[in-house]
Parts: C-alpha cells; sequence; structure tokens
C-alpha cells in the first residue's frame, strides 16, 4: 500500500467532503479540521472547539466514515477531539505537530506567519509595504494602522509578520484577537481587575488586534479599548489592526473610534487577481518542495478563488490527489482534483432560507410569521436570531438576503444576532442542543 500520512489522508477525505455538502457548510464544520492519528480502525480528527465535534459527531459521522472508508478501503470509525484535549498514543505524537495553531485564544504568533513567508503582490502592496514600514519604525509613520480586506486574504498573516519583526528587535509587543481582548474585558471586569486589565494593554509597546469589528456592540470593552488607543498612541506607540472591512463600514463602533482608526493608514488588501494567485502558488510550491509544473500552476491560479486560502486549499488538494493515488501531479490530474471541487461549487445547496426559518419556527412552536413579525416576545427574539444565524451558517447569504427573509431588519441587528447565537451556542449547552438537533433536520 502505498505510503500516506494521516494528515494527507485527512485533506484528500476533506477534498472529498467539500463536494458533498454546502459550500458554507464546510467552511462553518470541515475546514478547520486536521487529521491527526488514524490506529486500529480508529481515525481521529482534530476539531477547534465542543461546538464542531458535537455537530460533526451528530450530523456528520456517517458521511464522513464512508468518505474514508473510499479513500483507505478500511472499516473506520472516526472520533473527534478538540485541539489539545486528545492525548496520542506516544508513537503518533509527531502527528500532533499538524494541530492548526490556535492563533485567536492565544498570545503567542504563528511561526509560520512572518514577511518572509508572505507574498507582496499586486492585491495587497500597500497592505504589505505599510506593514514592513511599521515594523521598521514603530509608531512613527501610519499610527494606527488598520489593514482590512475580505476574509483569507492575509490580514493576520501580516499582523504576525509584524509581531515577528518587532520582536527581533526587542519591543514589547501584545498580539490579541479582539475576542480574546473582550473575554479578557469581561473576566477582569467580574474579577474587580480592569487597571490592571487596562495597564496591562497600557504599557505595551506595540499593540497588534486582529479582527477588530468583533467590539461592535460591545459597549464597555469598546469604550476601555478606546482609553487604551488613546494611552498608547500618545506615547506615540504603534497599534496595528485588522478587520474585514472599512472603519466607516462598521456599523456598531462608536464613531469617535472609527475617526481614530482614520488617523493613520487605512491599507486594504483585495481579492487576489490571476498573476497574484499564480505568485502565491509558485512561492508555496517552492517552499514545500512540491514538484509540480508552472504549467499546472497556472491551470490552478485560472480557477476564480476569491481568496488565499481557498487557493492553498486547491493545491493541497491536488498534491493530496497525487500522493493518495501515487501519481505524478499531471495536468490531467490536477483538472480532476480541481473539476468536482468547481461543480460543486456552483451547484446550489439543498438547504435554503425559507425552509431554515420554517424549521426555526417549528421549534421554538411559533409560526413563520411570528419570526417575521415585529413582535419581541423573549422566546420570539430568541429564535429569530438563530434563524438568522442558521442562514448565515448553512447558505452564507448576505445579511440583505436575511433581513429579506426576516421581515426587513436592520443589517446591524442581523450581524450581533449571528455572533451572540455564536457565542451562546459555546457555553449554552441546552441552546447548543436546540440549535443542533435543528441543523440535524434540516439535513435530513
Ligand atoms: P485573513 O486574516 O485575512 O482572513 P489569513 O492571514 O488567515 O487571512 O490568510 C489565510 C491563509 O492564506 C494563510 O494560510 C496565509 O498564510 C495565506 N496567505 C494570505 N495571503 C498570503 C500572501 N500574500 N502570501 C502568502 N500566504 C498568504
Ligand atoms: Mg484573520
Amino acid at each position: 500500500m502505498i505510503e500516506r500520512t494521516v494528515k494527507q489522508i485527512w485533506e484528500t477525505a476533506l477534498g472529498e467532503l467539500q463536494l458533498q455538502v454546502s459550500k458554507p457548510n464546510y467552511h462553518t464544520w470541515l475546514a478547520k479540521t486536521v487529521g491527526v492519528s488514524f490506529k486500529d480502525n480508529e481515525f481521529v480528527v482534530s476539531v477547534p472547539n465542543t461546538f464542531v465535534a458535537e455537530y460533526l459527531d451528530n450530523n456528520q459521522r456517517s458521511l464522513i466514515e464512508k468518505t474514508l472508508i473510499g479513500l483507505t478501503h478500511k472499516d473506520i470509525k472516526v472520533s473527534f477531539y478538540v485541539n489539545g484535549n486528545h492525548k496520542c498514543p506516544a508513537k503518533e505524537s509527531d502527528s500532533l505537530d499538524s494541530l492548526p495553531k490556535r492563533q485567536v485564544s492565544s498570545p503567542r504568533l504563528n511561526p509560520k506567519y512572518t514577511f518572509d513567508t508572505f507574498v507582496a503582490a499586486e492585491c495587497n502592496r500597500l497592505a504589505y509595504s505599510a506593514a514592513l514600514a511599521v515594523s521598521e519604525n514603530p509608531g512613527k509613520r501610519y499610527n494606527p494602522l488598520y489593514l482590512c480586506g475580505g476574509v483569507g486574504l492575509g490580514k493576520t498573516h501580516l499582523l504576525n509578520a509584524i509581531g515577528h519583526a518587532v520582536l527581533l528587535k526587542k519591543i514589547q509587543v501584545t498580539y490579541v484577537s479582539a475576542e480574546q481582548f473582550t473575554n479578557e474585558f469581561v473576566s477582569a471586569l467580574r474579577e474587580k481587575r480592569i487597571d490592571e486589565f487596562r495597564k496591562k494593554y497600557s504599557d505595551t509597546e506595540m499593540l497588534l488586534m486582529d479582527d477588530i469589528y468583533f467590539l461592535s456592540g460591545k459597549r464597555q470593552t469598546e469604550e476601555t479599548f478606546f482609553h487604551i488607543f488613546n494611552d498608547l498612541h500618545n506615547a506615540n506607540h504603534q497599534i496595528v489592526v485588522t478587520c474585514d472591512r472599512a472603519p466607516k463600514d462598521l456599523q456598531g463602533l462608536e464613531s469617535r473610534l472609527c475617526s481614530r482608526f482614520e488617523w493613520g493608514l487605512i491599507a486594504d488588501i483585495k481579492p487576489p487577481d490571476f498573476e497574484s494567485r499564480l505568485a502565491v502558488l509558485k512561492a508555496r510550491a517552492k517552499r514545500e518542495g512540491i514538484d509540480i509544473s508552472t504549467e499546472i500552476l497556472e491551470l490552478i491560479a485560472q480557477h476564480p478563488h476569491q481568496n488565499i486560502r481557498e487557493l492553498e486549499g486547491s493545491l493541497n488538494r491536488v498534491t493530496a490527489y497525487s500522493t493518495l493515488f501515487n501519481a505524478k501531479i499531471t495536468p490531467e490530474l490536477a483538472t480532476r482534483a480541481l473539476e468536482a471541487l468547481a461543480q460543486k461549487q456552483t451547484s446550489t445547496g439543498s438547504v435554503n432560507l425559507t425552509k431554515i426559518v420554517e424549521k426555526v419556527a417549528d421549534s421554538f412552536q411559533l409560526s413563520v410569521e411570528d419570526l417575521k413579525s415585529r413582535k419581541r416576545g423573549k422566546n420570539i427574539i430568541i429564535a429569530r436570531q438563530i434563524a438568522m444565524y442558521l442562514i448565515r451558517q448553512e447558505t452564507g447569504a448576505s445579511l440583505s438576503q436575511i433581513s429579506k427573509e426576516l421581515g426587513d431588519r436592520e443589517p446591524i441587528t442581523i450581524s450581533q444576532a449571528c455572533k451572540k447565537i455564536a457565542s451562546d451556542v459555546e457555553s449554552n449547552s441546552s441552546l447548543r442542543q436546540q440549535v443542533t438537533e435543528i441543523q440535524q433536520d434540516l439535513h435530513n
């Protein structure tokens, strides 16, 4: 049998699964999973949190097992473990290296995200130059630096790269996601340690904050961030933030904070054009020693990827196919690997918006009209928020599509509802159970 690593088998399985579930479903539940061990027919998959573990266990176990059995011809049982909570057998401890780095909840920088591994291209030229300038002269130019752009375009990568470069100069740098900052703030508030919290951030020489939009609508956290921002700025200490949209589009964030962001430089990253896609693929293939011709890289780059993460996924898929079938990477093999993916991406998912609203209404014993109405009973509000959240998760519909489906709600209300439910399902097990049951129902 061909020697394959657990990681490769799982990457190939992910490629297959991508063809069988809807795109948003794949991104929510499967994209952040990693194959970590395969022993005695037990295939262990590492997942980012308990909610994902439960969802996959309840809804996609048989599909996943079928896919793995198809690939390995073995009678596989799959287990899902939350990162770090699974003790692998000693022999396989090296496979733990493939666990995803938890950059969101950990202040540690991701060692892979440096300037050396970042490909400067047309789509990110401004952001890249500004990030370099800031790491060379922190606090002097472009303070704050606001990096914005869609998902998977390299914002987190650049933010980490600045951190690495600045650490070399022995400058004290604090890297935090806005979500982690919020969680820390809430704990500090509860434990009456706000002064200590504020001091920790105000004393740093450089603050790197990822995904700043997470602060919107969280008044107290935002207020504290505002003061920290002023402390740092007054001391000429560098602040770099990332966001998926421009400051002016940050509804729910106070205008005084938005205008602070406009003091410095706003550098946006655009979706990659063909040349940028090819440059990224070439750099990656070279770095990882993948034996693949420019012709095939061009073939991959021709697919209309919206972001770099998807692009990397396509390259992984092609290399995984080659390992799995023990075949050289030829244009035919690459086309086969990518074709099925493209077909799936253009086909429509079976779950539609109306069906989701109906299922949620059913689950709460309400009518669809209740959910679309202006009524404000506690039960109705929660049901409506869950409907918004599930539509977003399952279909990736835009805020305005969701608004239309649910009786013309404000986009900010919808985005806050989605965030609220995403965080509530993590902490509230009965809500999690209910949401999971609705999802199960949707896919039956
Ligand atoms: P974002 O934070 O904008 O959602 P990330 O920084 O997480 O995106 O990037 C997604 C993936 O794409 C990461 O693996 C990252 O290393 C890679 N990536 C993005 N842009 C580039 C680039 N210009 N060069 C090399 N890799 C990139
Ligand atoms: Mg990011």
